[in-house]
């Protein structure tokens, strides 16, 4: 037994300093602690193997004194190498000085020993027919064996630490180690307190120094890298499969599990999934990404396949892997993104500048062949936000959307323009006028509450896909709609030459106005506004343009050109700023009379009109009442709250407030209940109407009834002749206008006529 133990201890200190010596060839930090360790353990089990051996009490007491001394330096090996192997990268931890004075104390303490015999004594002993020298432990042996257990513990202490901290792929290596510290401190113990002259604990503690030289130099680089390395694959969002050398498929990552439906466990079916999905997937070239699109019935998915293969030193292959990435929720934001950036969010139609992009394409394509541009325009859509309001104007515009959808001709290219209008694109010999016409005629929006009609206007220009100012054949198309922008009747018009003539002379003329205003080549004429008695009481001012080439242009010429551009409030400017010095040149001569001044609707967009007229009229210092106000019923339809105060304005200022062309539009008696006029111009075409129409007669009567119950002062316009004067003065009207008393005149005339 002795023989046995003694060749055993012999190989183990021969195993552990082969650990240590191969130890030195890492070149990690913590080899040193594991040398160190190695190289402790040699010292206790010489000890043992020289107690084995002794043949007197000297050698077996020298023997236990190496055994303890032995163990106080593998257990300062041990910790120092716990706390290198635990510690992360930039902690500093330290083994407390204090174990060290312990450690040197029991040293001494153990060598005294031999001269006071406190802590441990020999004798010679029997076990069976073996002779031994038996441990007689001291007191001083308690000393010992309590700063032994207590770094023991402490080693503990910390590999339980680590283990509770750790992420599980890493806990492994403190776990085997702490279960190897374990197995030696129990072996140990067990041979200690039993009292068995032979320690065979010797053996647990040099399979720890291998545990812990496999676990810190050599397991690390190699398998836990494996195992994080298998990790991070798994978790990837790509798939991975790998094939051995002949092609099988031998490990795939869970994505690729979830992709074919396969599970991690049977790999090798992951092969037959793959070809069924990705037909060619053996054949792809290495390093080469290749897409793949796989349709099903509801969705189309999109894939990059590449296939890499793994050689040996000597070039042999090794197995090749497949990555797949699926690349369809990227394919899909792009489209959604692109789907965002051309495309309408309100109606879902493309937007303006992606239509004309279409446009320019198909143009691009097609030689030679015509085409027709539609301009789509709801008549009075501002309107109709503000009487229904904006959830009812979106509906209104996702309704004609989903009708240009239903409706287009086949190869129509189509989107929304800017607010309410839209825009067309098809081949001219697609267009159908009676459809367009009877659909845009009948166009209504039901919201759930009710039914609501929309006059939908369409303008139209024929082009050639030669052409390609876009902008410039959607400005012409819109030109044609603008014709018929106040016909009800007719919904598409199309641009004609006459109408580009037209462009150029509106062109022409807006460029001439200021000059015209300059060199007063406009100027008011006065129409004589009379009482029943005929006398002159007063005259409206009416602009004239005396043109240096085209000679004289009426108002209807140039005052609908310059309301659509703008321009109107330069040439109303002009004539009240005329009005103004007549009337103060009258001041000494005509004394009584009145100028009614025209106000255009378009006015309140582009100027504040109260302050300019009052600014006009204290510049001639001239009274308030002398310049009477035309405003027409229509400037009550946007804004009505803001009109009103301007209305306010001029009648706290003392302004005469007329209500212009009442009956010629929409009449409302409501709106003359709130609104402040002092008097009412029935429109001329209820006097031409009224000498042979009954009910044109019976109204106009009771307009000037109810006038007169307001307390409003009824002007008739358009008296022609001597028997419609009579009639009107019956019927109890104040003040007339007409060529029955004289067409309007020049300001030399009019003196004159007075
Ligand atoms: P309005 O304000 O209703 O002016 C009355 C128009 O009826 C004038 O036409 C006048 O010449 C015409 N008229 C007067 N008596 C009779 C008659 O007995 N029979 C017929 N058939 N017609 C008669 P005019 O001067 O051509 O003006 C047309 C319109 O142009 C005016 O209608 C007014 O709305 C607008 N306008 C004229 N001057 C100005 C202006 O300085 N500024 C603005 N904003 N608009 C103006
Ligand atoms: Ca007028
Ligand atoms: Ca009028």
């Amino acid at each position: 037994m002795k023989t046995i133990f003694s060749i055993i201890y012999i190989l183990l200190i021969l195993l552990l300093l082969l650990c240590a010596l191969s130890s030195k060839k890492s070149n990690k930090k913590i080899s040193k602690q594991v040398r160190r360790f190695n190289l402790s353990l040699v010292i206790p089990i010489l000890g043992n193997l020289i107690i084995l051996c002794s043949k007197n009490e000297i050698t077996a007491l020298i023997g236990n004194f190496i055994y303890f001394l032995g163990m106080n330096v593998v257990m300062i090996a041990l910790i120092l190498f716990t706390v290198e192997y635990c510690k992360d990268a930039r902690s500093k931890h330290k083994v407390p000085k204090i174990l060290f004075i312990l450690l040197t104390i029991d040293n001494v303490q153990l060598l005294l020993s031999f001269i006071f015999h406190h802590a441990y004594e020999v004798k010679p002993a029997l076990s069976g027919k073996v002779h031994y020298y038996e441990l007689i432990p001291k007191f001083g042996l308690y000393y010992h064996r309590f700063v032994d257990y207590m770094i023991f513990f402490m080693v503990l202490l910390i590999f339980i630490i680590m283990i509770i901290r750790m992420p599980s792929v890493y806990k492994e290596k403190y776990v085997v180690i702490l279960v190897a510290i374990l197995i030696s401190g129990i072996w140990q113990s067990f041979d200690v307190f039993t009292g068995i002259y032979i320690d065979s604990s010797m053996m647990g503690f040099t399979l720890l120094g291998l545990l812990v030289y496999y676990f810190s130099l050599i397991y690390q680089p190699v398998a836990l890298l494996n195992k994080t390395l298998k990790n991070i694959v798994s978790q990837m969002q790509d798939s991975l499969f790998f094939f051995d050398p002949r092609g099988y498929c031998i490990w795939l990552n869970e994505q690729g599990s979830k992709l074919l439906g396969v599970s991690q466990e049977s790999a090798s079916e992951a092969s037959a999934s793959l070809y069924f999905m990705f037909k060619n997937y053996r054949i792809i070239p290495e390093n080469e990404n290749v897409e793949q699109i796989i349709k099903t019935e509801d969705k189309t998915f999109y894939y990059t396949l590449t296939r890499n293969s793994i050689k040996d030193k000597k070039g042999r292959s090794m197995g090749t892997y497949l990555r797949i990435i699926d690349n369809t929720e990227e394919k899909n934001r792009i489209k959604r993104d692109l789907y965002d950036s051309t495309h309408d969010s309100l109606t879902g139609l493309y937007t303006k500048e992606y239509l004309f992009t279409r446009i320019k394409e198909v143009f691009s394509n097609s030689q030679d062949k015509t085409y027709y541009i539609g301009y789509i325009d709801i008549n009075n859509f501002k309107l109709v936000n503000e009487i229904f309001g904006t959830d009812f104007g979106d509906y209104a515009l996702q309704r004609v959307a989903e009708e240009l959808i239903r409706t287009v001709p086949p190869h129509c290219l189509y989107g929304r323009l800017i607010g309410d209008t839209f825009g067309l694109c098809f081949p001219n010999d697609e267009l159908d006028l009676p459809t367009f016409e009877s659909n845009l005629k009948n166009f209504t929006v039901n919201d759930g509450t009710a039914e609501r009609r929309l006059v939908v206007h369409m303008g139209l220009y024929e082009t050639s896909s030669n052409e390609n100012d876009i902008t410039l054949m959607f400005d012409r198309a819109h030109f044609a709609l603008t014709e018929i922008k106040d016909n009800y009747k007719q919904h598409v018009a199309f641009y004609d030459k006459n109408m580009r003539e037209k462009v150029l002379l509106n062109q022409e003329m807006s460029a001439a106005l200021p000059r015209a205003i300059a060199n007063n080549d406009l100027r008011p004429y006065l129409q004589p506004i009379a009482d029943s008695k005929g006398n002159i009481i007063g005259a409206e001012a009416l602009a004239r343009w005396f043109h240096p080439e085209k000679g004289f242009l009426s108002p209807a010429a140039f005052i609908p050109l310059f309301e659509n551009n703008g321009m109107i409030a330069d040439v109303d400017r002009h004539i009240w700023r005329s009005a103004c010095k007549i009337l103060s040149d009258w001041k000494d001569t005509h004394p009584e009379l009145f100028i009614s001044v025209n106000i255009s609707p378009k006015d309140f967009y582009f100027i504040n009109v109260f302050d300019e007229i009052d600014m006009i009229v204290k510049e001639y210092g001239i009274e308030p009442a002398k310049l009477r106000i035309e405003i027409t019923e229509s400037v009550m339809m946007t804004n009505i709250d803001e009109k009103l105060d301007v209305l306010k304005k001029f009648h706290e200022a003392g302004y005469i407030v007329e209500l212009d062309d009442f009956g010629s539009g929409y009449s409302s008696f409501n709106l003359l209940k709130d609104m402040p006029v002092d008097l009412l111009k029935i429109d001329m075409s209820f006097i031409r109407n009224s000498s042979d129409n009954l009910k044109a007669k019976t109204i106009v009567k009771n307009i000037i009834q109810l006038s007169a119950d307001l307390g409003i002062t009824s002007l008739t316009e358009g008296v022609e002749t001597e028997a419609q004067f009579k009639a009107l003065v019956d019927m109890g009207c104040i003040l007339f206008q007409g060529y029955y008393f004289s067409k309007p005149v020049s300001i030399d005339e009019f003196e004159e006529f007075l």
